[in-house]
This record gives structure tokens, C-alpha cells and sequence, in this order.
């Protein structure tokens, strides 16, 4: 697929960000391409079209540029999962352990209802961490997470085993 090589060649690499030995995917240049970025959505769309999903689950902050096109063109509400203290309303949080420590992300109570069928998304998946934070918050609610979909996935980290059983749909692998 040449939209795929396009949107790979599209993403930066920037050596030692944020900290030394670090080889951060910077997806702010794809999104300076307008066809890369059309492609990127489009891609997702062709795959979710058709399979009455309800939500799009969008990760902060990179989940918030993919998510709401994604969420718009099939029909789907957008849901954003929020680092912690950011949303307003009364919220849910599911906490999750990082390298050095753990995090948090949040939803709002009542923005999503049993039953209803979700795609969680984005940018990329390094560990898997925080989208298995994800599914598990969206699960504790009776949402039933379909899939995970990330533009890019650094599979040496092996974030896809992490997910176990959940389905993982990438555009680009990067090593
Ligand atoms: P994980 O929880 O899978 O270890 O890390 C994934 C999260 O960290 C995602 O929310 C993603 O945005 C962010 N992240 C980690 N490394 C990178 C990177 O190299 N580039 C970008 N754009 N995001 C990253």
C-alpha cells in the first residue's frame, strides 16, 4: 500500500528525546503533510466502518488528533481519556505502572454506557501501558473494547503481548 510508505516516510525521528537513548517517532510532521495525514484516517476509517462501533476512545494528548476524524466519519461519539485532574465532571481512573512510578488516565461517568462497542486510540504503542489502562477503564464500565488501533507500533517493546487477547491494528511497525 503506498499510503503506508507515505505516512512511514512522513514520521520523524528525533534521536535522545525526551531523555538520552530515547529514538522519539514525532508525528507532527505527518500531520504537516495533508495527504499522509488523510491516508492516516482514512485507513482507520476503511476499518471501522462497518463494524457498529459507538465510541472512539482517544488516549491524551496524540489519541485527541487521531481520535475525533476517526470518531466523525463512522458515526461515533469521541471520548477523551484524560491524564489526571483535567476533566471537569465526576470521573472514573484506572491507574497504570510506568517505567519509574505509575500514572493515571481518566474518564467522565456516564460518557459511555454498557454495551457499547469501543476502538481505543493512539499515536503509538510502545509497552502497552496506557492502552491497557485504557481497555481496562472502558471494560470496568461494560463498554466492550473491539480493538486498539495506533498509528505506529515499536514492537521490540512487545506492548502487543501486553494487550494479550485484545486486537492490536497498526499502519507502521518501527524499529
Ligand atoms: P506505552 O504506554 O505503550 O509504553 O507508551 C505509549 C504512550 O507513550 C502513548 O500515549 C504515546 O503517545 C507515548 N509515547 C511513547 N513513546 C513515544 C514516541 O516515541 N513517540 C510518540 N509520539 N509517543 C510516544
Amino acid at each position: 500500500d503506498d499510503r503506508i510508505s507515505r505516512i512511514s516516510s512522513s514520521i520523524r525521528v528525533i534521536p535522545d528525546f525526551p531523555k538520552p537513548g530515547i529514538m522519539f517517532q514525532d508525528i507532527t510532521t505527518l500531520l504537516l503533510d495533508p495527504k499522509a495525514f488523510k491516508d492516516t484516517i482514512d485507513l482507520f476509517v476503511e476499518r471501522y466502518k462497518d463494524k457498529n462501533i459507538n465510541v472512539v476512545a482517544g488516549v491524551e494528548a496524540r489519541g485527541f488528533i487521531f481520535g475525533p476524524p476517526i470518531a466523525l466519519a463512522i458515526g461515533a461519539k469521541f471520548v477523551p481519556m484524560r491524564k489526571p485532574k483535567k476533566l471537569p465532571g465526576e470521573v472514573i481512573s484506572e491507574e497504570y505502572s510506568l517505567e519509574y512510578g505509575t500514572d493515571k488516565i481518566e474518564m467522565h461517568v456516564g460518557a459511555v454506557q454498557p454495551g457499547e462497542r469501543a476502538v481505543v486510540v493512539d499515536d503509538l504503542i510502545a509497552t502497552g501501558g496506557t492502552l491497557t489502562a485504557a481497555i481496562n477503564l472502558l471494560e470496568r464500565v461494560g463498554v466492550e473494547v473491539v480493538e486498539c488501533a495506533c498509528v505506529i507500533e515499536l514492537p521490540e517493546l512487545k506492548g502487543r503481548d501486553r494487550l494479550g487477547e485484545k486486537q492490536l491494528f497498526v499502519l507502521v511497525s518501527s524499529t
